[in-house]
């Protein structure tokens, strides 16, 4: 049967089918109780992904991802044209929201094996007026945190850790340790559908261990107020509701068993593509020390990135999906385009491409896959 499947990068319906009693009684459930907005799931959810995150981070539910990377810069109240520092080579999200909040973003090279930000050039960017060093975990595994950790420390500087792409991910340093999200000053999530932990809509998350900013991230969350109708700041309306709350309970219950099943399907891809890596044809992505790896991509690098295309339409004639992410670093798009130049990050935007590996990906339809790469460089 799974070989007239067709492949996809993300398959939410195969998904659905797995848990579908499950989801459909949580549902259900909400649907019978009325309390859409807020209702009692919401907390048993923060409280259970509080349990399963540790560290003592509390988890405030947000309406997105991107709205949970705008609280946490709201929540710490930086001056105007403060600078924060991030990484080129990632989604879009984080810089728009440092310029929505009147932010400069300083954008930092990445390092060309594991795709994270580079932490050898992170000090070289501090100025004065620099308050943030934002990290993305990016594609499913931790950026260097003893490195940022201790540079944030020596200069002052806040630590916002956007975990999108890496909920479970554990890093586990010398001076440092825990999941993606839990180690900064405050951590962000997106329960995005084709996140590793997705819900049926949008849905975010932010992390902190400071009790004080839970609940000013709370509060700013819901219009500024503590108590209804009385507004401690001008916040914004960004909830998570209650339908996604209960859905995100029955998902995190099998978050575990996913990333198992996308850590085995890396494993296959490895086995099955090393002799491209000796032939010099790709890239495997490299496995960032201290880290482990959820693997939300599989992301490899072509040697030669003018055959990327060729090699996405071969694979897609073939029925197989791939994907870019991502074709721009941040410094050379139109909305936030600055003159500099950071080479690494250019580079990889020519030359990585993402393959299925989501944890429905069957076995014979990965083989499928790999037979196909093997072909396309056979000949090319
Ligand atoms: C998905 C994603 C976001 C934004 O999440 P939304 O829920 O779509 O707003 C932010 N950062 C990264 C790295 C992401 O992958």
């Amino acid at each position: 049967m799974d070989e007239n499947q067709a492949i996809m990068m993300v398959d939410l319906v195969k998904q659905y089918h797995r848990l579908e009693s499950e989801i459909d009684a949580a549902m259900k459930q909400v649907l019978h109780q009325g309390n859409f907005i807020q209702g009692k799931e919401v907390r048993l959810f923060e409280r259970e992904l509080a349990a399963y995150m540790g560290n003592s981070a509390e988890v405030i539910g947000c309406g997105n991802g991107t709205d949970a990377l705008q609280l946490a810069f709201m929540a710490l109240d930086l001056p105007k044209n403060a600078e924060v520092i991030l990484p080129a080579f990632t989604y879009a999200a984080l810089a728009e929201v440092v310029l929505l909040l009147g932010l400069k973003p300083v954008f930092v090279d990445v390092d060309r094996n594991t795709y994270l930000i580079d932490c050898a050039l992170i000090e070289r960017a501090i100025t004065v007026n620099t308050k943030v060093i934002a990290v993305v975990h990016l594609f499913g595994q931790m950026a260097n945190m003893d490195a940022v950790m201790g540079i944030a420390k020596k200069h002052n500087l806040y630590v916002v850790e956007d975990a999108a792409q890496a909920i479970g991910s554990y890093y586990s340093g010398e001076m440092v340790s825990g999941f993606a999200g839990s180690i900064g000053d405050v951590g962000t999530t997106s329960f995005f559908p084709s996140k590793n932990l997705g819900c049926y809509g949008d849905g975010g998350a932010v992390f902190t261990k400071n009790k004080d900013l839970a609940k000013k991230i709370a509060s700013l969350a819901n219009h500024g107020q503590n108590t209804k109708y009385y507004h401690e700041w001008v916040g914004i309306n960004s909830r998570l509701d209650t339908l996604q709350a209960a859905i995100l309970r029955v998902k995190l219950q099998h978050l575990q068993l996913f990333t198992e099943t996308r850590q085995n399907r890396a494993n296959v891809y490895r086995q099955g593509l090393q002799n491209l890596v000796e032939a010099g044809h790709i890239f495997l992505p490299e496995l960032a020390a201290n880290s482990t790896h959820v693997f939300h991509q599989f992301t490899l690098q072509l040697t030669a990135g003018e055959k990327r295309e060729a090699l996405r339409k071969f694979l897609l004639d073939n029925g197989i999906p791939s994907m870019v992410y991502y074709p721009l670093p941040l410094h050379h798009q139109n909305a936030y385009r600055q003159d500099v130049e950071l080479p690494v990050s250019e580079g990889l935007c020519e030359s990585v491409l993402s393959l299925p590996i989501c944890p429905e990906l069957s076995i014979e339809n990965q083989q499928r896959i790999i037979e196909k790469m093997q072909l396309f460089f056979a000949g090319n």
